[in-house]
């Protein structure tokens, strides 16, 4: 924000920027005791507020990223402010005058010369689907379009996860395939770090990309994409059914046509990413798989639901470096632990990915194992 704009422009241009809500806050303060970052290195969301309201008179800019977008200040707001949309818009006014942090751009670079923000190149984008034997989309052979995210494609891990719903879905008998190197990240985290310019240049090129394929139906492994595809692609004249895997599955499985039958013999607890449940309210499908699934013994921990505590992955805090004891992935560990839980069951590759980290720190890896709901039902076929 240039020096010389005056502060009330500058909440003006905020509320432009998408921070409809910016003057309904009262300043109660319920939003900074709900982050997560209050167990770790506090983060005073309400004070950012504040000085959005004042249009930033002082801003120094270190906490504005610490925010994973993960809405459990906002389900508690009693005011009802769309507070992720507020650091949103705040990110994306200071990051035109590119304040954005470092370790970010590298990642926006890469979403923008490669379509990923993982560094790898476009045109090894398909190449798991190519050994998984998976079809690229044909919308007269095939019902829904398998997106599987970035990650598997670059990620081992990941990988295992997108194999595991394949094998899911084939067993279930859903006809899917997948777009070419066409597709590009969903950007969903691009636009929470604030780059809403690249963000349109790729929903509108997945935009094409679907239009051009003919795709009516997606299933979305991350429930990034999920969100991103459901409630923004709108903006890009996108018409799409959109599920996450755990919704499919669940059907499948009320169906009777998928059958899980090989005991696990485990005890699974579930942890709900943001984006799947408070952001978008998907908190019984997995649940209802996972107690579909013989010897699974199920446990809640203390903080489910609407409650649940954040990995940390989101809002671009995936390509940010979070220092041991301040990882929240590193507490939800141990909770999960706490109910007996031998396996931490979740339904996004974001926070697989960022358990597994954790599950490197503890005194026993062992002690638990982290699994994606894909990769629990493909084990009992
Ligand atoms: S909880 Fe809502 S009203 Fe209260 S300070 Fe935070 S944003 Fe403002
Ligand atoms: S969205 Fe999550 S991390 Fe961001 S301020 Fe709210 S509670 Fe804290």
């Amino acid at each position: 924000m240039p020096a010389a704009t005056p502060f009330l422009e500058v909440a003006d241009a905020l509320k432009e920027y998408g921070a409809h809500d910016l003057d309904l806050c009262y300043q109660c303060s319920t939003c900074t005791g709900s982050c997560p970052w209050s167990f770790v290195e506090p983060l005073n969301i309400r004070r950012l507020i504040r000085l959005a309201q004042l249009g930033l008179p002082g801003y120094e800019g270190e906490d504005l990223w610490k925010c994973t977008t993960c809405a459990s200040c906002q389900v508690r707001c009693p005011r009802g402010v769309a507070i992720v949309d507020l650091v949103r818009s705040t990110r994306a006014m200071i990051g035109e005058t590119g304040l954005i942090p470092q370790s970010l751009r590298s990642a926006l670079g890469s979403v923008k010369g490669e379509g990923n923000p993982w560094n790898g190149k476009r045109e090894e984008r398909n190449a798991w689907t190519e050994s998984a034997g998976i079809p690229r989309f044909d919308p007269k052979k095939h019902e829904y379009l398998l997106s599987a995210c970035c990650m598997p494609s670059y990620d081992k891990r990941s990988r295992r996860i997108a194999d595991a719903l394949w094998k899911v879905l084939q067993a279930g008998g859903v006809r899917a395939g997948v777009l070419g190197p066409e597709e590009s990240c969903c950007g969903e985290a691009v636009r929470k770090i604030g780059d809403e310019g690249t963000f349109t240049s790729l929903g509108k090129s997945n935009a094409a990309a679907f239009e051009k394929a003919g795709v009516r139906k997606v299933i979305a492994l991350s429930p990034h994409c999920y969100h991103t595809f459901k409630n923004e692609y709108a903006a890009f004249g996108v018409k799409v059914e959109v599920h996450h895997a755990s919704e499919i599955m669940q059907r499948l499985i009320f169906e009777g046509k998928l059958k899980p039958h090989k005991k696990l013999d485990r005890t699974v607890t579930w942890h709900d990413p943001c984006y799947l449940g408070r952001h978008n309210d998907i908190f019984d499908a997995p649940r209802a798989v996972l107690s579909a699934l013989p010897g699974v013994t199920f446990r809640e921990m203390f903080r489910h639901k609407k409650q649940s505590l954040c990995c940390g992955g989101g809002g671009g805090r995936m390509w940010m470096e979070t220092k041991r004891g301040e990882r929240f992935s590193d507490l939800r560990l141990p909770e999960a632990m706490a109910v007996g839980a031998s396996v931490l069951a979740t339904g996004c590759p974001y926070c697989v990915n960022m358990f597994e980290d954790s599950r490197l720190g503890l005194e026993r890896e062992d002690a638990i194992q982290v699994r994606d709901l894909a990769e629990l039902v493909a084990e009992t076929l």
